[in-house]
């Protein structure tokens, strides 16, 4: 890949998004088509005088002949070296980048219960770890670059998709500016703003309304409080989870959803896609769905485990966010959930509730908090999407109207 983009994208990976500090240790995962990504970000900790780095590599096409020919039995079995492995990081203090790249076709053909399967024990095993993540226990980032199967699905009628989808990904990520850091400092702020709004109202739930069918309302946790691209870890460091991020968001209440949310955009879930899909809620559960492709994947998905059935995050994404503007289909999460209005079944993060580091598990599951071991995303911002915030005395506040901000 060009070493000018390598170069700037290590750069702000680093600073803004896991903010790598003097003698920590980094993690990345990353794909092994794009090895020259991981070397880019290494020189560039060391250059911050990192102390180790460590990459995990990954690689689709063998995942695949894995859940091909390998039996459940042995899918499910999570080695304790893994699981140690990944505790390890937490105990001493990494940060952790994972490039998300996946072909989103990579695994048709695969059963999806054997994918479930497999998905639900690594869940499971790991989920001191992703505790450890969605609490911020430690600092983590997520970030893409494209590969070759990936580009090909994004950009299919394109002579270069690569080079095309590289582009996109630099525009979106803001590494087109002449200083990509400040860029970065000027986009937090203005979303900083947005959930500063948001909290200063303490809505008691929000309204969504559109001409394809949504008519939902979703209560927030008690005492939630909305959060913005710049996250805090437990030791106090700043640190930017997603890049690139449009979004503000923050914790529905598990038992308050009603009503029925139809899907914006397809969802890819563990290589498989699923499109035209509608839940629908009563005191926070999914009790209807349906779906006019990938039925048995969102099947699986929500019978995962009883939080699936449940929400772990409301997202609020304008229609003219530069990734919204791109029109374009990525079919990764990170990318499409910036284009959109989104909410996740499973896990809520348990940061979007205030003061959530004093507080036991048993004190957040209380104040509506839900968890599992999931944490899916998908899109339902349309370009007539309407949103009103609704405060405890019931007085409507108008958040959105034709998919964009107001406020
Ligand atoms: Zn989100
Ligand atoms: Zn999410």
């Amino acid at each position: 890949m060009e070493e000018n983009f390598l170069k700037k994208f290590a750069e702000t990976v680093l600073k803004i998004g896991v903010n790598l500090q003097e003698n920590q240790g980094l993690e990345i995962i990353c794909p092994v088509e794009k090895s020259d990504v991981a070397v880019a970000l290494t020189e560039a900790a060391y250059r911050l005088n990192a102390k180790i780095v460590n990459v995990r590599w990954e690689c689709e096409s063998v995942d695949r002949l894995n859940y091909l020919n390998a039996d459940t039995e042995t899918l499910t079995d999570v080695p304790k070296w893994f699981i140690d492995s990944k505790n390890y990081l937490v105990k001493k203090g990494f940060c952790y980048c994972a490039i998300a790249a996946e072909d989103p076709s990579a695994f048709l053909g695969v059963p999806p219960e054997k994918l479930a399967a497999a998905a639900k024990a690594r869940g499971k095993a790991l989920k001191n770890f992703y505790e450890s993540v969605m609490s911020n226990g430690i600092r983590w980032c997520v970030v893409s670059v494209p590969t070759k199967n990936w580009a090909k699905k994004v950009f299919p009628n394109s002579v270069d998709p690569e080079n095309e989808l590289l582009g996109l990904i630099e525009k979106t990520m803001r590494l087109d500016a002449e200083n990509p850091v400040l860029a970065w400092e000027k986009h937090i702020k203005t979303l900083n703003k947005r959930a500063e709004f948001l909290n200063s109202h303490n809505f008691e739930y929000l309204h969504f309304t559109n001409s394809i069918g949504t008519d939902f309302t979703v209560g927030l946790c008690e005492d939630h409080t909305w959060i913005s691209a710049e996250e805090k870890a437990k030791d106090g460091l700043p640190f930017v989870a997603n890049m690139p991020t449009e979004e503000v968001f923050t914790a529905p209440h598990r038992l308050k959803a009603k009503g029925t949310v139809k899907s914006a955009m397809p969802l890819c879930y563990e290589g498989q896609i699923i499109d035209g899909f509608s839940l629908t809620f009563k005191n926070g559960k999914i009790v209807d769905f349906s779906a006019e492709k990938g039925y048995d994947t969102l099947k699986h998905l929500i019978e995962t485990d009883s939080g699936t059935r449940r929400l772990g995050e409301v997202a609020l994404i304008g229609k003219n966010s530069p990734i919204a503007k791109s029109k374009v289909l990525f079919f990764n999460t990170l990318f499409d959930e910036n284009a959109s209005c989104h909410i996740a079944l499973g896990k809520g993060y348990p940061t979007t509730v205030k003061n959530s580091e004093t507080l036991s598990k048993k004190a957040l599951t209380k104040k509506g908090l839900n968890d599992s071991i999931e944490h899916v995303d998908f899109m339902i911002g349309t370009a007539d999407l309407k949103i009103d915030g609704i405060k405890k005395d019931k007085t409507a506040v108008p958040l959105f109207r034709n998919g964009d901000w107001i406020i």
